[in-house]
């Protein structure tokens, strides 16, 4: 069984001797920040010149340095700037000012299990990966609550790693909730199939689809919207609950039924195979090298996938219906937000 700590198991003590450096104030940056100073770490903030996070990081009462002199002045780094930056900024900001005993951590294991970073002899290399966006993790750090974690050690070049980590993810609030135990190989790879196979690649074409077909065979876009989308949300937090299970009890019999004799029409056994292709693609770094290539080139590619699915029909109903319900009013407001654009 996996193995899972929480806040009995995790000393502070262990991390507050030392100095913490989180590079990047974006949507994980500002939480981890914020919460590990209010649990009575020592932090400071690295950002590039003329950084648009400097001045949310300075309002907040926090010091901000270039990278470079917060990973001097710091013996335990967090890298929390987007995926495809890290290698670059490692290598000319953060690989230059690593000492011995320092550590680097990560909350996503995407550079290190595909060997775009790699740390120095006697630099231990951990992570803590909270299980949710930055914003919820802050929110629910302030509530008294936690976020839960997962924790990595790479390299235990000082034999005490895990405990650092642990120490780490006490700060953030994730022991409250759990912290779990795992590799980065088994993070990074099972977190890109989640998010590509089932929670945003296929959860996201399940709805454009569904939209697609009920709107032309003639039905309102509006209804459409409701039944495909605006529904999911009270059907996944069923799921939350109680599993599928529970989703299942609490529907209709008539929709039960439903489940069990379309869901595997729609969701053939043909999509498990590939699911298993997307797989073997974040395996082998097939995924990893496309991504990286095509962001190192400006991005074309994906600029251009982001502006067709910003262009799909189900947006343009979506907001225009969203406007229209109070209980909705924040739904709009993710430009503002965690989504870097
Ligand atoms: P963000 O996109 O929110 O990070 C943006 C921050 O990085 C900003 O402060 C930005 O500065 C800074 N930044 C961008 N480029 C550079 C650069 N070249 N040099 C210095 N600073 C730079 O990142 P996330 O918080 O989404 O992701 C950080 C890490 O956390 C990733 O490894 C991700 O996989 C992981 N993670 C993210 C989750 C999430 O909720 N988003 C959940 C779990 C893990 P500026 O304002 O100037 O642009
Ligand atoms: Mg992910
Ligand atoms: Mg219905």
């Amino acid at each position: 069984a996996a193995k899972i700590f929480y806040n009995d198991d995790a000393d502070l003590a262990n991390i507050s001797e030392r100095s913490v450096a989180i590079i990047g104030y974006g949507s994980q940056g500002h939480a981890h920040a914020l919460n590990l100073r209010d649990s009575g770490v020592d932090v400071r903030i690295g950002l590039a010149e003329g950084s648009k996070s400097r001045a949310k990081a300075e309002a907040e009462g926090l010091r901000v340095l270039s990278v470079a002199d917060a990973v001097e002045e710091a013996d335990l780094i967090m890298i929390l700037v987007p995926d495809q930056v890290q290698a670059e900024v490692y290598k000319n900001e953060i690989a230059p000012h690593l000492n011995e005993g320092d550590a680097l951590f990560f909350a996503h294991g995407f550079n290190i299990r595909f060997g775009f970073i790699e740390a120095p002899a006697g630099v231990d290399v951990a992570m803590v990966a909270p299980k949710g966006p930055g914003h919820t993790v802050r929110r629910e750090f302030e509530a008294g609550r936690g976020v839960p974690a997962i924790v990595a050690v790479e390299k235990n070049e000082s034999g005490k790693a895990l405990e650092l980590a642990l120490a780490y993810a006490k700060g953030l609030g994730a022991t409250r909730a759990g912290a779990i135990e795992t590799t980065f190989t088994e993070e990074t790879e099972t977190d890109l199939f989640g998010e590509q196979a089932v929670l945003c690649g296929g959860t996201s074409q399940l709805v454009q689809y569904g939209f697609e077909v009920l709107t032309e065979a003639g039905y309102q876009p509006e209804i459409a919207y409701f039944e495909v989308l605006h529904e999911l949300k009270l059907i996944v937090d069923l799921m939350i609950e109680g599993g599928i299970a529970k989703q299942r009890w609490s529907i209709s019999d008539t929709a039960e039924y439903g489940d069990y004799v379309s869901g595997p029409r729609v969701i053939s056994p043909e999509v498990k195979e590939n699911m298993k292709a997307v797989l073997s693609d974040i395996q082998d770094g097939t995924f990893a090298k496309r991504f990286m290539e095509d962001q190192a080139a400006g991005a074309p590619e994906f600029k251009e996938l982001r502006s067709k699915g910003e262009s799909h029909p189900i947006e343009t109903t979506g907001r225009e219906l969203r406007k229209l319900f109070s209980w909705n009013k924040v739904s709009d407001d993710y430009t503002e937000g965690s989504v870097a654009r």
